[in-house]
């Protein structure tokens, strides 16, 4: 794997439910076709070339160095830190990538700093070692459907999705806390075979549902009744986490009907925060 070096690692996300956040990799190759945000960007931006130049990450080497300059100077600012929004952590079959994430994870809990973690890879088993790792920590993975047709043709470098749920619940018997994200979330025309009921309840176990919207696919402006999809999907969402015991949250911008007041307060937030010069 190619290696590269950064200057800073640690930043303030922007992200709604996130706090701090790391990306010790350029590129991902489970090369999402939703299409991927992070890749849309690294685009525009002149960072990569185009979707095969993505789907060859290339690991930051200088990370866990950068990771201990930082600390020190942030760590009482820090509540959590995430892994990662512009890469995965655990992408799957690339032990590089893998073994970084151990390390900084390690590293940030060391400080007792929690950490919350997103993958469509596999975790590693040896994450529930809590000599090493925290029990705060808390460990999502992204599931949208259960169908490989789908996973195939829209996420075809991960993990297949029985094996991500499968490690998910390994470290849930373990006591730990585990997340899903179930964004974003496909409309009908993109997954025909498409049961939200099915996909919600072979991951009942976890902690918290976080359901979000597709967004940046042309086919979701095509789709006429996109809002009241969405509007139905959340109201299901949340009839399911709340007869469940579930904690959840749906991404703003999803239901057209609610979320109002808080996303206006959220804005507001990141525009001080941007006029501040925090990086989102
Ligand atoms: S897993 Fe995330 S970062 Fe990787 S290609 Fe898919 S959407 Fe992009």
């Amino acid at each position: 794997m190619k290696k590269i070096k950064r200057k800073t690692l640690l930043y303030k996300s922007g992200v709604e439910y996130a706090d701090y956040c790391i990306n010790h990799a350029e590129g991902c190759s489970h090369g999402c076709r939703f299409p991927c945000y992070a890749m849309m960007m690294k685009k525009r931006c002149g960072v990569i070339k185009d979707y095969n130049d993505w789907i060859k990450p290339k690991i930051v080497s200088n990370a866990l160095e950068l990771l201990n300059k930082e600390l020190p100077k942030l760590k009482d600012k820090i509540k959590t830190v995430h892994l990662c929004f512009t890469t995965d952590p655990f992408m799957y079959k690339q032990k590089e990538i893998i073994d970084l994430s151990l390390k900084l994870i390690e590293r940030l809990n060391k400080d007792e700093i929690k950490c919350t973690v997103l993958t469509k890879g596999i975790y590693p088993k040896k994450l529930s070692d809590l000599s090493k790792y925290s029990k705060a920590n808390e460990y999502g993975i992204t599931i949208v459907s259960l169908s490989k047709r789908f996973k195939d043709m829209f996420e075809p470098g991960s993990a297949p999705y029985q094996s991500r749920i499968k490690s998910l619940k390994y470290l849930h018997d373990k006591g730990l806390k585990t997340w899903i994200s179930m964004e974003p979330y496909p409309i009908p025309s993109l997954s025909r075979d498409q049961s939200l009921a099915e996909v919600l309840s072979a991951v009942k176990f976890v902690d918290k549902i976080i359901f979000g919207k597709l967004n940046y696919n042309i086919k979701v402006t095509e789709f006429q009744n996109n809002k009241e999809f969405y509007d139905n999907c959340a109201d299901f969402v949340i009839n399911f986490c709340e007869k469940n015991k579930i904690e959840y949250h749906i991404k703003f911008g999803t239901r057209k009907k609610y979320n109002k007041k808080t996303e206006k307060v959220f804005l507001e937030d990141l525009r001080i925060k941007n006029s501040a010069n925090v990086l989102i």
